[in-house]
């Protein structure tokens, strides 16, 4: 990480786990393990029906609360969906998009990924974009070509102004819940060519200024060896995620120097 340049930030996916009610007590313990955050950014991404708790437990904290998914519409016949000015309403700061888990089991494209994104960012709210690559396409040695192409997609008509909201997430999805986690090594040189790629695009000042996470299982145990890498500026965190006290210890790695 490097935080002349960009903010650390730590990011919990619940995933479609625990009841709204659960959302209180979580961050009251949350807020009260994890030492005085003042380094990193704490973003807890929970599903819908929670947001409306989290939002309320979370005020006054250093906690911001995000969505898992939104629709790229404003408004409209989209039975079932919940737009990117809905979620800002509530006081949601974050969403995520194009997780692997959207992606594949409901056919979410590269291109709903960047409606997404623009919708996000019209609203208000700051993208958590993820991007990775299947075991099969690093087994041919082509992730990096993979990645790029996600990240330009993701990105297309977005202008350095707007990017500045913009998270990237890097999560192998080999690595996602397997307890297979990337090396700190192969994590960084995806996030270095994740930089690259945007300072190609909107110019050395406007990259160096995002933050570009890591995921997939990281937890206490590995993930200050992770955040001692130059491009892995946080995490997004699955399964660890789910109890306080683990995710109070992933914040306080990502504190260390
Ligand atoms: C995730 O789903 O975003 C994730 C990183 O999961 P896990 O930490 O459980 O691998």
């Amino acid at each position: 990480m490097n935080r002349r340049y960009r903010k650390t930030i730590i990011a919990g996916n619940w995933k479609m786990n625990k009841l709204p009610g659960e959302s209180k007590d979580f961050i009251v313990q949350l807020k009260e393990q994890a030492s005085a955050a003042k380094w990193c950014d704490i973003v807890l991404c929970v599903p819908f029906t929670h947001l409306h708790a989290a939002v309320k437990a979370a005020r006054g904290t250093r906690i911001a609360i995000g969505a898992q998914n939104c629709h790229f519409a404003e408004k409209g016949a989209y039975t079932g969906e919940v737009s990117c000015r809905m979620l800002a309403d509530m006081g949601v700061k974050y969403v995520i998009i194009g997780h692997s888990e959207r992606r594949q089991y409901f056919g979410e494209t590269d291109s709903d990924v960047n409606k997404k994104v623009k919708a996000a960012i019209d609203a208000g709210l700051r993208p958590i974009i993820c991007l990775g690559e299947s075991l099969e396409i690093r087994e041919n040695g082509a992730e990096l070509d993979h990645i790029r192409m996600q990240l330009k997609a993701a990105l297309k008509d977005i202008d350095a102004q707007q990017l500045r909201k913009v998270v990237i997430a890097y999560e192998p999805i080999w690595a996602i819940g397997t307890g297979r986690i990337a090396t700190p090594q192969q994590a960084d040189e995806v996030g270095s060519a994740i930089r690259e790629t945007l300072r190609s695009i909107y110019g050395a000042r406007a990259a160096r200024g995002v933050s570009i996470l890591y995921g997939g299982s990281l937890s206490e145990s590995n993930a200050g060896g992770m955040f001692a890498m130059p491009d892995v500026d946080g995490g997004l965190i699955g399964g660890a995620s789910l109890e306080p006290a683990s995710l109070a210890s992933i914040i306080d790695a990502a504190q260390q120097d």
